[in-house]
């Protein structure tokens, strides 16, 4: 990191590049053994019905409990994840987690529902990826369409061609696809007609100054309208007020997440919400 504006020079000395490079080490080896010692756990966070308001689902959101402190957020480590690879193992566990965790609501006669879990564009650089999806998803037991994975427009920097070949692989083990914070990337539009999608999530970032500005609002329906005429599934993310849900209501848009109905969840916290099954 180095800065320079008009003659003046900044840049770190090398004793502070050395501190920061301790940092990341330490920071990498306490997430290694974070896996190791299961300290990385699930929050979910409810999907609803923006019409009926009943929860059809949940996404599955990464948390690391560290055994000295409290409750670390996947901004705070997942690049750092993504940069040592070590997001491999980690997807790994986060799928078979889930598909756990899916099981067991089943096995507690609890309504059956959802699950959407994030992927990381890393992940999609192995070819190997599907066998081990197959692999965790057949021995949990699960029904595969029971599971979404969602997965960003980062993915679709380079060799786009290999990437559609491996979500095609994940369509085939009977998976949905989402394109997740649709509209904040750099891709253009075309790659909608090229990918295997069943749904599609707005980012949250359009519903902040919602009602200041029309033009965000004006940008969610477009979005809503363009999801539906190619036929996937839209969602809402990060949906905090009831003047947001009406407008949602309005538009047609079919699911929606936010603290309006609950932040991501422990299971013991989420498990109250879901109802039994009749
Ligand atoms: P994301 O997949 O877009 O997840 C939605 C994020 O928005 C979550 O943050 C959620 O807590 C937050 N959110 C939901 N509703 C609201 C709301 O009403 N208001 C506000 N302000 N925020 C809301 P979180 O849990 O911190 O996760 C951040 C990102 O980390 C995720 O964004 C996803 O990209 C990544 N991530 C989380 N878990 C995993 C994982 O298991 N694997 C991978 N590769 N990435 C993950
Ligand atoms: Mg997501
Ligand atoms: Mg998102
Ligand atoms: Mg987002």
């Amino acid at each position: 990191y180095a800065k320079s504006t008009g003659g003046n020079t900044f840049q770190f000395s090398s004793r502070q590049i050395h501190t920061r490079y301790q940092r990341r080490l330490g920071l990498e080896a306490r997430l290694r053994r974070a896996l190791d010692r299961d300290e990385l756990i699930l929050f979910y966070q409810p999907q609803l019905d923006v019409q009926t308001n009943t929860i059809t689902g949940v996404e599955a959101l990464l948390r690391w409990q560290a055994h000295d402190g409290g409750i670390i957020p996947p901004d705070k480590f997942i690049p750092l994840a993504e940069e040592t690879g070590l997001i491999v193992q980690i997807g790994e566990w986060v799928l078979h987690r889930a598909c756990k965790q899916l099981k067991a609501w089943q096995q507690a006669g609890k309504a059956a529902i959802g699950m959407s879990v994030n992927m990381s564009p890393v992940q999609f650089q192995s070819r190997e990826m599907p066998a081990i999806f197959k692999r965790v998803v057949g021995s949990s037991g699960i029904d595969p369409c029971q599971l979404t994975i969602e997965v960003t427009e980062g993915m679709l920097l380079e060799d786009l061609d290999a990437k559609i070949a491996l979500m095609k692989g994940l369509k085939d083990l009977g998976l949905k696809l989402s394109i997740d914070d649709f509209g904040t990337g750099y891709s253009s539009l075309s790659y909608l007609r090229k990918l295997p999608l069943d749904e599609l999530k707005i980012d949250r970032s359009f519903f902040i100054d919602f009602f200041e500005d029309t033009k965000s609002r004006a940008l969610v329906s477009s979005m809503i309208f363009l999801s539906h005429n190619l036929n996937l599934l839209t969602v809402a993310e990060g949906v905090e007020t009831e003047a947001q849900l009406r407008f949602l209501q309005k538009g047609g848009c079919d699911l929606y997440q936010g603290y309006l109905f609950s932040r991501p969840l422990p299971n013991d916290k989420l498990i109250e919400l879901l109802s039994p099954e009749d």
